[in-house]
């Protein structure tokens, strides 16, 4: 099987409403389609979501790197050979997203030549995986109303709560989640950077009070005492996210004492380097958990395939709402969150089809 050829197909597809973070703010899906086709005919999909706030990446340049670097290497390569390629594809430093969504398509190929499912493929630790739902910025009753909505229609038992403005204001708000939601739920905290370290050890100490279980980059990591000061002061673990986008970066900063726990993306870092992340995770004693690149449906099923490949990412709530946001998208069958839990497709691959109808209308190249 070889591949013989590469599409980078830029998308535009609306949100019903904007989600805000303390970094930036996403108002529509400009992901990018990476379709990847063999010449026995079979077709790799992944989708890479530019994100320039995290890492410096947009929809051009994606399309650019895919098209005008990628390609060349991936034509008339075998998709088995995910090693090689992820190699020759290193020679082109950062650009995560382009990657990670090579290395999905790839994954997704093999798949449908093995005729396995990708979480099988991975090793197959659960068929399904509690949903979790990240809370966008917005005032205390707003963030109530979406938590609470989620909670009824999907049955999602568990929130990541952005944070990392005003102090008080995120309390508010992670205050009254918590008396409206009870007990029973898990609240985890992500700050995108945005507090200063002195406020950071304040806002972990407040949050562990109102039993959230974890804070994601409270502060530029680049802060290098701040950071490390947080992790020491937190009576809460530190999760790494955009400070942890490699392999080489999880180790650096574990071992720097930069995070705790780290979370995991198949936006940048494909299945491949995933994998390769919670080994390295699970080696050291430490805990991974999937996290969400504000993604499109075909990354939501990406993520949800990785969650239920591998055990120790079985066992936390996997991020997977962030589609319910888009008003549309290119699949025929969008993921289903049921009883707070979404399952893995049963299909070869990532058992994914696209609707050529929908392709061409959100399209963003035409
Ligand atoms: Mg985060």
């Amino acid at each position: 099987m070889k591949i013989i050829e590469v599409e980078a197909i830029p998308l535009a597809v609306p949100f019903s409403r904007p989600f805000a973070f303390a970094s930036g703010q996403a108002t529509a899906a400009d992901h990018v389609l990476v379709r990847i086709t063999t010449d026995d005919g079979l077709v790799g999909h992944g989708e890479a979501p530019p994100r320039p706030y995290t890492y410096g990446e947009t929809a051009g340049s994606i399309v650019s790197v895919v098209r005008d670097l990628f390609a060349p290497v991936l034509i008339g390569a075998d998709p088995f050979a995910r090693e090689r390629i992820r190699a020759d594809l290193g020679r082109t430093v950062a650009n995560n997203a382009a990657k990670g969504a090579v290395d999905v398509a790839l994954w997704d190929l093999v798949g449908q030549a093995c005729g396995q499912p990708v979480h099988v493929l991975l090793g197959h630790a659960a068929d399904d995986v509690a949903a979790a739902h990240m809370i966008g910025l917005g005032t205390p009753s707003e963030m109530v109303a979406d938590a609470l909505e989620v909670n009824d229609r999907y049955g999602v038992e568990a929130f990541k709560v952005k944070v990392g403005r005003d102090l008080a204001h995120d309390l508010a708000a992670v205050r009254e989640l918590r008396r409206e939601l009870g007990d029973s739920i898990e609240l985890y905290a992500d700050a995108n950077r945005g507090w200063d370290a002195d406020t950071a050890v304040v806002a972990a100490r407040r949050l562990a009070d109102f039993h959230v279980t974890m804070l994601e980059e409270p502060n530029p990591a680049d802060d290098v005492l701040g950071r490390r000061r947080i992790v020491r002061e937190s009576p809460i673990p530190i999760v790494g996210d955009e400070s942890t986008i490699s392999l080489g970066g999880v180790a650096r900063s574990l071992l720097d004492g930069d995070s705790q726990a780290i979370s995991v993306k198949v936006a940048r870092t494909g299945f491949t380097d995933s994998a390769k992340i919670v080994g390295l995770c699970e080696g050291l004693g430490v805990a991974t958990t999937i996290g969400n690149q504000i993604d499109g449906m075909l990354g939501t099923v990406a993520s949800t395939a990785l969650g239920c490949g591998l055990r120790s990412l079985a066992r936390h709530p996997v991020e997977v709402t962030t589609f319910l946001l888009m008003t549309d998208d290119v699949l025929t069958e969008p993921p289903t969150i049921a009883d707070g839990r979404i399952a893995a497709r049963q299909g070869p691959g990532l058992g994914v089809t696209i609707d050529p109808d929908k392709l061409a209308h959100y399209r963003a190249d035409r």
